[in-house]
């Protein structure tokens, strides 16, 4: 556009010094001549600064420059016979000029009214007289006129044409990129999403390989969600077989926030029904879903919610939950992907559950239901942690059957094995559940009296010999003959004066300090063998009696209790 502009104004400037030099100055009207040359030259030269100015003032500035324009070209055509070819020229470039700037309606306009006050002026100055040439002539250069106007507006028309398409094309190859990139863009955003998805699903795989353990599997099955949805809580129900309820296993976040129920019938409230249909849900109002129930106040802040059973081999093992305090924090994406990831989970909740089922039978006694002797050993050894670190006493009894022997070579094996459930029941029952009670060996069993003093701990175990003693154990498997069964006990305290503990109060990590016991597997072993040179005493002091290690930090005044000092 400048350069039309810069070609328009050479033109004026030439048309003007034309007309100057082939006619001269027009008598009496130097000063308007040249004044009309500023005013038009000025005026133009105003534009080049008003082209990159809004489409509605640059119309208004193109309108007054073409009415300028127009009035000159008149005035010089009345100034001058001479110069009619030229002044059409610059007519025909002026039109063409502004077809090209302004819309095509107003340009065409411009042009026919531009030709009519040209043809005016031709016929004024025809019907006047004062046409300096022929009256041929005239006519020939108004023919000649209208020919160049018409091929110069065409010109004109085609490179605004060209220049539109050019315009054009290179609009489309901008929005074609900008829509590409805005294309590659979301094709990114979809990559990375389906990266995390990945990532998350062989987080999750990569768990029911190789975690068996259920608070692990589900502390990294946690972490892996986090990664991909916002929620507050996370649960997990299990079904429970015996009671028919849903009963929660794990709970995570939201602490503050929303409530959940401890255990849930399998038809009540959204888990119930997620459970009950085996089918995932989502929702993003609890307010309008008549499924939800609310099971305690703080439930409140729970706006939405997305829920899936875990169903392996098509059992049903129960319901996992994320919750939100925001509404309609869940869409369908999570829902697809929940649903995609639920198998992998079922798979990895069933092993962990078998594991844990298999765990716990490896570490119980088939017979008594008791704790093995590896399931003694691993819980005496965590508590003797404790128990020194806290501070806390905490005493030993073994506890052997008196002839039992004789008991399995008169009645029989079998109803050894029932005498032997039998005191495991009385020993269950007897003590708390805070104390740990195992059957060690044998007819042998085992009982850690968390957290008692030493000084109670005699008392406790005399008791248990009286109950014993007191007690009727069946000797036919009908259960319809009894006799009396004895025991004798060797008691032993973390505190016995022989023991040596290595407690280490130190700092493991930067913020929190440590204390801990770094020789509990040789002190256990140590107490063990206090507890059972007393039993032994016991049995050599004639059975059916308690012991106390011979290092046992309790004096005893009750003479019903021997301290192991015989030997
Ligand atoms: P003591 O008073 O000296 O302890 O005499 P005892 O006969 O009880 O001697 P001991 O403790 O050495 O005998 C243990 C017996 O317990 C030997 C074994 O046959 C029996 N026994 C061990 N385990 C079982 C079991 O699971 N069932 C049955 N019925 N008997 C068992
Ligand atoms: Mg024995
Ligand atoms: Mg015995």
């Amino acid at each position: 556009m400048p350069y039309v502009l810069g070609v328009k104004i050479l033109v004026l400037v030439a048309a003007y010094i034309y007309v100057f030099l082939m006619h001269g100055p027009p008598l009496n009207h130097t000063a308007l001549y040249w004044l009309t040359f500023v005013v038009l030259i000025g005026f133009n030269c105003y534009i080049y600064t008003q082209l990159e100015c809004e489409p509605q003032r640059r119309e208004r500035v193109f309108m007054v420059a073409l009415a300028l324009d127009v009035v000159a070209m008149i005035y010089l055509f009345f100034l001058s016979s001479g110069t009619q070819i030229a002044l059409l020229c610059m007519l025909a470039l002026v039109i063409g000029f502004y077809s090209l700037v302004l819309p095509v309606s107003m340009g065409l306009l411009i042009g026919i009214g531009s030709v009519l006050l040209y043809v005016a002026a031709v016929l004024i100055q025809l019907l006047q007289g004062s046409y300096a040439g022929y009256q041929t002539d005239a006519v020939a250069s108004l023919l000649l006129g209208l020919a160049v106007l018409v091929a110069v507006t065409i010109v004109m028309r085609r490179i605004k044409q060209g220049v539109d398409d050019i315009y054009s094309v290179s609009d489309y190859l901008a929005h074609d990129l900008s829509s590409q990139a805005i294309n590659a863009e979301l094709a990114i955003e979809v990559l990375v999403e389906r990266n995390r998805e990945v990532q998350t699903l062989l987080q999750i795989l990569e768990n029911f390989v190789a975690v068996l353990d259920f608070d692990q599997l589900f502390e990294n099955i946690i972490h892996a969600f986090r990664n991909r949805f916002q929620f507050d809580k996370f649960t997990i129900y299990l079904h429970n077989t015996e009671t028919e309820h849903l009963d929660l296993r794990l709970e995570s976040g939201g602490q503050e926030g929303t409530g959940v129920a401890r255990s849930v019938r399998t038809d009540y409230g959204v888990v119930g029904w997620c459970f009950s249909h085996g089918e995932g849900v989502v929702i993003n109002d609890v307010a309008n879903d008549p499924r939800f129930a609310e099971f305690n106040p703080r439930a409140r802040r729970l706006k939405s919610l997305a829920c899936q059973p875990l169903i392996f081999r098509g059992e049903r093992l129960g319901v996992l939950c994320l919750d939100s305090e925001k509404a309609n924090s869940f869409d369908e994406d999570t829902f697809a992907f929940l649903e995609s990831v639920m198998p992998l989970i079922s798979v990895a909740v069933s092993n962990s559950l078998h594991y844990s089922i298999a765990k716990e039978e490896s570490l119980t006694d088939n017979l008594t239901k008791l704790n093995n002797h590896r399931g003694f050993m691993e819980k005496f050894v965590a508590l003797l942690d404790t128990a020194y670190c806290d501070e806390t006493p905490m005493e030993l009894i073994i506890i052997d059957i008196d002839k039992f022997k004789g008991i399995n070579d008169t009645y029989g094996h079998l109803v050894g094995n029932l005498v032997l459930t039998e005191l495991a029941n009385i020993l269950r029952e007897f003590f708390r559940g805070s104390d740990l009670v195992a059957r060690y060996g044998g007819e042998e069993f085992v009982i850690v009296l968390n957290g008692t003093p030493p000084s109670i701990a005699p008392r406790i175990a005399e008791q248990l010999r009286r109950k014993v003693e007191a007690h009727q154990f069946p000797i036919s498997l009908q259960r319809d003959a009894f006799r009396q069964v004895t025991i004798s006990l060797g008691i032993a305290s973390t505190r016995d004066s022989n023991l040596e503990p290595e407690i280490i109060r130190g700092s493991r990590g930067r913020d929190e300090a440590d204390v801990f016991l770094r020789n509990r597997e040789e002190l256990g072993a140590q107490i063990i063998d206090n507890a059972d040179q007393a039993l032994y005493a016991a049995k050599n002091e004639g059975r059916n009696q308690v012991m106390l290690s011979l290092h046992f930090p309790v004096n005893q005044t009750d003479d019903t209790i021997v301290v192991a000092d015989s030997r």
